[in-house]
């Protein structure tokens, strides 16, 4: 393809030809990192339509170019390429990223935590995208909301899950948070990207795996290496996709096209849940109806103890530094408010509808 003028010839064309001068109009080239397969389905897909949004929304001046795991640096390396300069803005989710942070935990998937709605009640409007951004600080990058999953599954098993005891000595791909519940109730935790994931289940090397939901899960044809289908993906009650950019490439830009870029995160925010929700529902019928997958819910006293372990888990992070202890007690505050508040609005009505 051939790459345009950075600076376009108008504004000398115009005066040559003795029209009013136009003001030479600068573009940016920016690439995207990701975390996911290159167009993988909701997610990679999510990053492109990011891309293109910004695109269109500044007419041009800012072309984004979308770079799959491993295309440009492998997926758990995005965070440092974005932040040393390498590209201008990463997409993915910020529980990858606790190595760096123990508080980026929170702007992704909290066990048992807030769902995609209760999420960007607290980020937008709740403070928690301030302590987002402070969080990223240090690192030079400026994190935002990109895409939510909404409620994930609760994973694929090749055996049933009837007590705690069937989750002892279970090798089970489950990041972050969730994943450490699962060690306290006596599983092991594996972290895997995405793309590596129905390899390892289909060989052995993992007993069972979370990734999604069901239109993911389809895509990475997970019914075909377990049986049990369960829910409900109590780790990622509605996880949030994040975009996080170079500051400094960010600080670069005019004034309206630092608007262009965080209101088009906003928007693929909102898309990608919209998304999920729609195409979720005709994946499961799929699995369910053309591929037999066996739908089973947690039993009870599992979820009960999974959410014990949870609290647990959760509170330990305000221990390990005072920028995340501000951010569990934000979290918590919320939490807290927001949870009396759909018992009587989301979950009465859901129950009402049946
Ligand atoms: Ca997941």
């Amino acid at each position: 393809m051939k790459r345009r003028e950075f600076i376009t010839g108008t504004a000398a064309a115009g005066a040559l030809a003795g029209a009013p001068a136009v003001i030479a109009r600068r573009t940016w080239r920016w690439k995207m990192v990701t975390t996911w397969p290159k167009n993988f389905p909701g997610l990679g897909t999510g990053a492109e339509f990011l891309a293109r949004l910004i695109g269109e929304m500044s007419d041009g001046r800012i072309r984004v170019r979308v770079y799959g795991a491993k295309e440009l640096v492998p997926a758990f390396e995005a965070f440092d390429a974005v932040a040393r300069g390498t590209a201008e803005m990463g997409h993915g989710a910020s529980y990858y990223w606790k190595g760096k942070s123990e508080a980026a935990q929170f702007f992704a998937a909290v066990p048992f935590g807030f769902t995609a709605q209760e999420m960007n009640a607290w980020l937008y409007h709740g403070g928690g995208l301030e302590l987002w951004r402070e969080v990223y600080a240090p690192f030079g990058l400026i994190p935002a909301a990109a895409g939510n999953t909404g409620v994930q599954m609760g994973g694929w098993f090749n055996k049933e899950i009837r007590s705690l005891a069937d989750l002892k000595g279970l090798k089970m791909r489950i990041p972050g948070l969730g994943g450490e519940v699962l060690r306290r109730a006596g599983g092991t935790p594996v972290n895997l990207p995405g793309g590596e994931i129905f390899t390892a289940l289909q060989s052995g090397a993992i007993d069972a795996t979370e990734w999604v939901g069901p239109y993911n899960d389809l895509a990475f044809g997970l019914y075909k290496a377990a049986k049990y289908y369960y829910y409900p993906g109590w780790h990622e009650p509605g996880t949030t996709l994040e975009c996080f950019i170079n500051r400094k490439a960010f600080e670069a830009l005019p004034k309206d096209l630092r608007a262009i870029v965080l209101n088009a995160c906003r928007v693929a925010n909102q898309d990608m849940l919209a998304e999920y929700t729609a195409r979720n529902n005709d994946a499961l019928r799929v699995l369910v109806e053309k591929h037999k997958v066996a739908l089973r819910r947690f039993p009870e006293p599992v979820l009960e103890r999974l959410r014990e372990l949870s609290e647990q888990v959760v509170a330990e992070i305000a221990d390990k530094d005072p920028l995340s202890r501000k951010v569990y007690e934000s979290y918590r505050r919320f939490r807290d408010k927001v949870r009396a508040w759909h018992a009587i609005s989301e979950r009465a009505y859901l129950e009402a509808r049946g």
